[in-house]
């Protein structure tokens, strides 16, 4: 049976064998390693990776799985080893789950509109004798959300606060002809039980570092920040902190309370709300997020920590200007989420 080996990016060798029909993401599985992953039907893109040694076989995925970044690479759903393989992959061993994760029932307990095409979610887990009530997450994680009936999954980033009534709560943009996108929109209600599964990521704050931080969400990516940003009003945090959060128009910057609740309770938070293509009547920043974080870096005087979330363009913008800027990459933490 060929033997597969995984590179992290921090360094470390993992070996485990997978049969020839066997996709790399489920012999992983079968031997305690679990990777990044979500769809495992080649259309999400969470589990790409590189190979580095080896011959394999890919069955089908949709071309949009990889950015054009990632054209080189390959989704571990998808593929299949034809000989002993070694597989370079895009992230710390930290990120590899050692245990299973948890699924658990919840049920929707509001839904509500959240700005133009977005709604906001609240599930509350179902009791359950062994796991208890809490919701315990570290903010900047997601759950995984089944439609109901059906295997489709999807991630969705928490933008509350850990809690012991098992109460989740997101910010989920809809998306034209999505699957969860139209569940939510056309059949959802109250009192709906869903499957979860997680906590899951490593969208987390470095809560060790004493340097500045930029917060940027680019449209959904904003509801991780927010749970962040909620965490440290919770801990009184007096470190500098600047928020950035990217739309396309004035009316999806959803979540405006929130923002002004956290500036009272962070007096020093500074905020941009980007709008990259504003009404005429827009006094804020014009342009996208990764412009807006050109503008805070040119009025900082030290280099700060950088957590982004947001889609794939965001990402690469974003990245762009940290690497011209000389920021070191393990300064920087991102997210996609599309
Ligand atoms: C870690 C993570 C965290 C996330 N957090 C959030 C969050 O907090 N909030 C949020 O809103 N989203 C979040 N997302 C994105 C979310 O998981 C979903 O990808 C998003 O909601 C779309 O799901 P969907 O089922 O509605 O659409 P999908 O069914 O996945 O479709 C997505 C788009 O592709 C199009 N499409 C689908 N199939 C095809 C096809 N065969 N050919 C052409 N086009 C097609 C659809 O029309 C739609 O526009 C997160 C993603 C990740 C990975």
């Amino acid at each position: 049976m060929p033997e597969i080996t995984l590179l992290t990016r921090d360094g470390a060798h993992l070996e485990f064998a997978c049969a020839q029909d066997e996709n790399i993401l489920d012999a992983a599985a079968a031997a305690g390693l679990f990777l990044p992953s979500m769809c495992r039907e080649g259309s999400c893109g969470l589990c790409h990776a590189y190979v580095a040694e080896g011959a394999y076989e890919m069955g089908s995925f949709s071309k949009d799985a990889l950015s054009d970044a990632d054209q080189a690479g390959v989704l571990l759903c998808r593929c299949e080893p034809r000989s002993d393989l070694t597989v370079q992959l895009p992230y710390p061993q930290a990120d590899i789950q050692r245990h299973e994760i948890i699924s658990r029932e919840a049920v929707i307990e509001n839904l509500a509109p959240a700005g133009a095409g977005a709604m906001a979610v609240t599930l509350r887990y179902t009791p359950h004798e062994s796991f208890g009530q809490a919701a315990d997450f570290v903010p900047g994680q997601y759950m995984e959300l089944a439609i109901p009936g059906t295997n489709i999954r999807r991630a969705y980033s928490m933008a509350n606060l850990p809690n012991w009534d098992g109460r989740f709560e997101f910010l989920i943009r809809l998306q034209k002809n999505g699957a969860f996108s139209t569940y939510l929109a056309e059949q959802a209600k109250i009192g709906d039980m869903l499957i979860t599964r997680g906590p899951l990521g490593q969208f987390v704050l470095d809560d060790a570092s004493m340097r500045p931080r930029c917060l940027i969400g680019g449209g959904c990516g904003f509801a991780p920040v927010l749970s962040m940003l909620r965490h440290l009003a919770d801990f009184q945090d007096t470190q500098p902190t600047h928020l950035i959060f990217g739309a396309n128009r004035e009316e999806e910057l959803f979540a405006a309370g929130d923002i002004d609740s956290l500036r009272s309770a962070l007096p020093q938070l500074g905020v941009t709300l980007a709008v990259w293509r504003p009404e005429a009547a827009w006094t804020g920043f014009t342009g996208t997020a990764a412009d807006a974080f050109v503008q805070y870096l040119e009025t900082s005087t030290q280099t700060p920590d950088v957590y982004v979330c947001g889609p794939p363009r965001l990402l690469e913008a974003v990245l762009a200007v940290a690497h011209e800027r000389n920021i070191p990459p393990e300064r920087i933490i991102a997210e996609r989420v599309l």
